[in-house]
């Protein structure tokens, strides 16, 4: 394992991140909390030292998982980040009342990295006039919290006002191949590193998207790469390669992504990647942008509609369908998925859509949600889709 200071604290800390979003779960879709403590403590074990959470993650249960899984030691091997729900704060107390009920559902009496969470121009502005520094201060200073920052999904305009209206000792940003020019991106991402902020990077994977069903287009690019790697170790070691960047969150919900991330952050340096290598990765950059129709990264933050849409899905569904070459069996697919035939839930399709726009405002990366909603009803729905979904029932009953 490879480690990289954080530069006001000197913490070193591990370039690999454990991130509880997506944690091991059940058919059901709460956490395997079993399978999933036996992970996180098997990469604390290989030395990865930065555990991350959010309230809400898991429907509210990644942060009392934690507070079981970090038992027996583990808590004092590793830095604990969670975070503010910035979102839900009306009022100074609420600050307090958010972290003292953190601090009892993580089972410790202090968070290493503290964040807050989500952060956009508007709700900053609706933090701070509350009293968000003044909070961050007195947790500070009664141990509370030892380092603050804060967590960002906004426009890039806004990333360095809020970089520059705290003495922050980290941020977390989104950033991977596809997003060097979204949100914070590759600018934001420099300018923390300039003003000594430790860079925490959150979706290495655009949220699986860059490795779930790989394009056989992109597949073919890859081919072509003198040293053979597979989509996440290309994604990683190109997020790994930016010296400005601390730490990589990598969300391992199978025992194979915890053993895959282990290896490559054994020897992912920074500046490591040739130039050819570089280019390669920006033709594959090109290429999903070619073929992508939504730049949605899967992060939940719309959920749960009041109508019953299963957002993520519905436009996983979609992006597949322009990346992969093969209509019908999408269409059925997204009858099966979204049907529930296959997973959890069920019933949840794009055309419960009402159309009421509550999810367009919590949406980080700004997706006209209603409207591509639209059009993944007209050409994922359809009259035939009941009767896809009474074949999909079919076909995946168990038995
Ligand atoms: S606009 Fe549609 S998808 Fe968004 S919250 Fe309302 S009903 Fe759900
Ligand atoms: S639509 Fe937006 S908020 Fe919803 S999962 Fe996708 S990126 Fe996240």
């Amino acid at each position: 394992m490879l480690y990289r200071k954080i530069p006001k604290s000197g913490d070193e800390l591990s370039i690999l991140g454990f991130g509880c979003m997506r944690l091991a779960s059940k058919e059901d879709g709460s956490i395997d909390e079993e399978r999933a403590a036996r992970q996180v403590r098997d990469a604390i074990d290989q030395g990865v030292n930065y555990i991350d959470t959010a309230w809400p993650y898991h429907m509210g249960a990644s942060e009392p998982f934690l507070g079981h899984a970090l038992n027996d030691g583990y808590r004092e091997k590793v830095k604990l980040a969670t975070k503010l729900p910035s979102w839900l704060i009306e009022k100074r107390e609420d600050m307090d009342h958010y972290l003292n009920t953190q601090l009892k559902k993580l089972n410790t009496n202090h968070i290493d990295y503290y964040l807050i969470h989500a952060l956009v121009g508007d709700l900053w502005d609706s933090v701070e006039k509350l009293g968000v520094d003044d909070f961050l201060d007195k947790a500070k200073a009664d141990g509370r919290i030892i380092n603050a920052g804060f967590s960002f999904h906004g426009a890039s305009e806004d990333f360095n006002r809020i970089v520059d209206a705290y003495d922050w000792d980290f941020c977390q940003i989104q950033y991977n191949y596809l997003d060097e020019k979204n949100q914070a991106g590759k600018a934001g991402m420099e300018y923390a590193a300039s003003k000594d902020l430790g860079v925490i990077i959150m979706e290495p994977l655009r949220g699986g998207s860059l490795t779930k069903t790989v394009p056989q287009a992109v597949e073919e690019i890859w081919n072509e790469a003198t040293i053979k790697r597979s989509p996440a170790e290309w994604a990683l070691r190109w997020v790994w390669n930016h010296p400005e960047v601390t730490v990589v969150l990598s969300g391992m919900s199978e025992e194979s992504h915890v053993e895959e991330n282990l290896r490559i952050a054994g020897d992912a340096h920074p500046d490591s990647l040739t130039e050819e290598e570089l280019q390669l990765v920006k033709r594959v950059e090109n290429k999903y942008r070619e073929l992508m129709k939504v730049e949605c990264t899967g992060c939940q933050y719309c959920m749960p509609c009041p109508a019953g849409v299963n957002i993520p899905l519905c436009f996983e569904m979609y992006n597949n369908l322009y990346m992969e070459d093969d209509t019908e069996t999408l269409r059925f697919m997204y009858a099966a998925r979204v049907g529930g035939a296959v997973g959890a839930g069920g019933g949840e399709f794009a055309s419960f859509c009402v159309q009421c726009g509550q999810c367009l405002e919590k949406c980080p990366q700004h997706i006209d949600i209603p409207n591509v909603l639209d059009s993944v009803v007209s050409e994922l729905e359809g009259s035939d889709l009941e009767q896809r979904v009474a074949m999909a029932k079919e076909m995946f009953k168990k038995v």
